[in-house]
């Protein structure tokens, strides 16, 4: 559910916030006040999320806009646009965007490893790093930085060596930035930065997944079902808030109970 107006004030960047758990990302903290940026490599797709958006409650329209997050370059570009537009650098970012190449351990090409890493776990680490840099050098004294691994990350899963190892590095990245921003030397920066560990999560990513093997899937989950994007949105804009002004390094599973313990 909603609090609305807990993050009026707020200025958020969305990647992967075209589709699935970025777009309900997207409008969780757009209901609760905040000023939204959905990024992501589909340009459309992000303008669509940008559609659905309840009006910001500070006169401040959303923006979309295409981003990679496996680029450099573009991820540079996204922050620029921002600084742009709002005169201030983003002081939530969820990092939605991802990919799956699945094949078994046996056949899985390197190409394809690479692509899922590349996108999964240096596009984290990209925007982790270009948020937290101009969060830094604009004197920001808090900031929320969400990350999003999987519970695959922690277990493994049959078919996703490339996918689970790029989730394992993701939470890598997030314990080591959420360290670093805390403090830096004598600096306090304050700025927290969690990871959220969703499980089998209703989207276009697990549409293609075949009825036998959601079946499968959804005995093993103590809820007994599959979990809805925006349960994670609610995770998320938990996290962004400061309702969580008190954890930082953490990794919150959203799973309904699977692979608990
Ligand atoms: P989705 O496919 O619905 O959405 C992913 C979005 O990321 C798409 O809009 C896509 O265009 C965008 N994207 C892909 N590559 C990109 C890039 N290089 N730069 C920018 N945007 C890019 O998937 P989803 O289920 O909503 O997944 C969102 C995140 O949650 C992913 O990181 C995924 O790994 C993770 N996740 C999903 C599940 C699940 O069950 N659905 C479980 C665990 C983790």
């Amino acid at each position: 559910m909603a609090t609305p107006g807990r993050l009026v004030s707020r200025l958020a960047v969305v990647t992967g916030g075209g589709s699935g758990i970025g777009r309900a990302v997207c409008q969780r903290l757009a209901s609760e006040g905040a000023s939204v940026v959905v990024a992501d490599l589909n340009e459309a797709s992000a303008n669509e999320t940008l559609k659905s958006l309840p009006r910001d409650l500070r006169g401040q329209a959303h923006m979309a806009t295409a981003a990679d997050v496996a680029s450099k370059e573009s991820v540079k570009t996204l922050l620029t646009s921002i600084q742009a537009r709002y005169f201030q650098p983003p002081s939530v970012c969820v990092n939605a965007a991802g990919i799956t190449l699945d094949n078994f351990l046996l056949d899985m090409e390197e190409d394809d490893f690479d692509k899922v890493v590349q996108v999964n776990l240096k596009g984290s680490f990209l925007v982790v790093q270009a948020v937290a840099q101009a969060l830094v050098a604009s004197g920001a004294t808090k900031g929320s930085l969400i990350t999003v691994g999987s519970i695959v990350g922690k277990v493994g899963n049959i078919g996703q060596v490339n996918y689970a190892a790029s989730k394992a590095g993701v939470e890598g990245v997030t314990r080591t930035a959420a360290k670093e921003l805390a403090r830096w030397l004598h600096f306090r920066f304050g700025i927290r930065c969690n990871c959220v560990l969703p499980g089998f999560i209703s989207t276009p990513m697990t549409d293609t997944v075949p009825e036998k093997v959601i079946s499968k899937m959804k005995a093993l989950i103590p809820l007994g079902r599959m979990g809805e994007a925006a349960e994670v949105a609610d995770v998320c804009a938990f996290l962004a808030s400061d309702d969580a002004r008190y954890i930082t390094g953490a990794s919150l599973e959203v799973t309904g109970g699977l692979f608990m313990g």
